[in-house]
């Protein structure tokens, strides 16, 4: 018996500006009987602005049913000691909430470098982010996502830029907080306190969510309205529990 659904967004419940067709009458209907969260990599936007695109789809949801891979890095930053001098490479929105969340954010002399999925980076903030790590600051990263599904096609991510601050720097991230790793799981058990077989992870990446999903004991739910179809699943080796052409099969 599943009683709570965690939802990956991007390619799964929409693709940029627009809503898989029929998402929001079957995210209504699975409300009736478990708990609907969205569970995304994306932290580009900040919770206020998630609830805001969230709403203005029409789609209903609060903030103990949004989880952002950017609650799993403050929860990290928080359980380590890690909340001062943190240089954030982050959209004014996403920096808004690290600041009232009590993270104490810095330009330079930073002790450690959050990165997101920065849609707004400049070439002077990517420049501050490689002269800190560089300088010796802990490097915490929210996701790997090498690219963000749109309806323009994928556009680079922030695990793309991994490949870029290590060419320039020899750093790679100390930590990723986002899925498939285990402190998002940490996040959602902290969360709802379920036992993992009563969880249901449904997302269209055999990179992020379907690894996620399998490792931590949850119902494994592929869908293939986003980065992946067929071949690459058959290729991958995973065997999620179900595949299904959208959300709208559940
Ligand atoms: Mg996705």
């Amino acid at each position: 018996m599943i009683k709570c659904y965690l939802f990956d967004l991007d390619g799964t419940v929409y693709l940029g500006g627009r809503l898989i067709p029929g998402a929001k009458e079957t995210l209504a209907r699975l409300a009736k009987t478990a708990e609907v969260c969205f569970l995304t990599n994306n932290s580009s936007r900040s919770k206020a602005e998630y609830l805001q695109k969230l709403h203005s789809l029409g789609l209903d949801c609060d903030e103990r049913h949004l989880i952002s891979s950017l609650d799993s890095a403050v929860r990290f930053l928080q359980k380590n000691g890690r909340t001062r001098k943190v240089f954030a490479l982050a959209t004014p929105g996403v920096k808004a909430e690290l600041a009232e969340r009590g993270i104490e954010l810095v330009e330079e002399g930073a002790e450690t470098v959050l990165a997101t999925y920065d849609t707004a980076m400049t070439y002077q903030s990517l420049t501050n982010c490689c002269l800190q790590l560089r300088a010796g600051a802990f490097f915490c990263a929210t996701h790997p996502d090498l690219n963000c599904p749109s309806e323009r096609g994928p556009l680079p991510d922030l695990g793309s830029l991994f490949a870029l601050i290590e060419a320039s720097t020899g750093r790679k991230p100390d930590v990723v907080c986002g899925k498939p790793f285990p402190l998002m799981a940490e996040t959602v058990r902290e969360r709802f306190g379920l036992d993992p077989a009563e969880i249901a992870m449904v997302g269209d990446r055999l990179t992020t969510d379907i690894p996620f999903g399998l490792e931590n004991g949850f119902f494994t739910v592929l869908v293939l309205t986003g980065e992946s179809d067929r071949a690459m699943l058959g290729s991958s080796g995973l065997r999620p529990h179900a595949v299904l052409n959208s959300l709208n099969e559940l």
